[in-house]
């Protein structure tokens, strides 16, 4: 099931241009209403079409008013029920609310490298933006051969 903001506890992540939830949705869902004019909720955020969701929790784990959440799946948590995640530098920590009213906490740690230090290119070199309208000229290009005469018919 898709997220949702809680316009009660969301902030627009203080009028930054890029909030938080924008800069990490893989789907490029989330936006910020700056004037209300597209929810009636002036410098909050929303997700401009849940339909197209993945679920992926980034923006709920993101968030750092724990604005987001998400309905899941009846079968995994029911009505009622609710997984929320709070994010720090070192550790994630889950709160897990039952339909009894339980409440179970754990908290893991998140990262086995230091925050910033990822090499997002490793020893590839850096990417030419200019190649990627020519399609010949792909990221992975020359990593992989295919014999393509055993595709042909006989
Ligand atoms: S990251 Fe959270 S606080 Fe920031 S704009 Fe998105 S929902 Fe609002
Ligand atoms: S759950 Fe993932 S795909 Fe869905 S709005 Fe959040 S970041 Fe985007």
């Amino acid at each position: 099931m898709p997220t949702f903001v809680r316009t009660d506890k969301c902030d627009g992540c203080k009028g930054q241009d890029k909030t938080a939830c924008m800069y990490i949705c893989p789907h490029d869902l989330m936006r910020l209403d700056k004037d209300g004019s597209e929810t009636g909720h002036a410098m909050k955020a929303y997700n401009q079409e849940p339909e197209q969701c993945w679920e992926c929790y980034s923006c709920v784990k993101i968030c750092p008013q724990q604005a987001i959440e998400c309905r899941h799946y009846a079968d995994v948590v029911p009505l009622g029920a609710s997984v929320q995640p709070l994010r720090g530098s070192e550790s994630i920590m889950w709160t897990i609310k039952f339909r009894n009213g339980n409440v179970k906490r754990f908290k893991f740690p998140i990262r086995t490298t230091a925050e910033g230090s990822v090499e997002p290119y490793g020893n590839k070199p850096d990417a030419n933006l200019d190649e990627l309208t020519d399609h010949s000229n792909l990221f992975t290009k020359g990593t992989h051969s295919c014999d393509m005469s055993q595709f042909s018919a006989n």
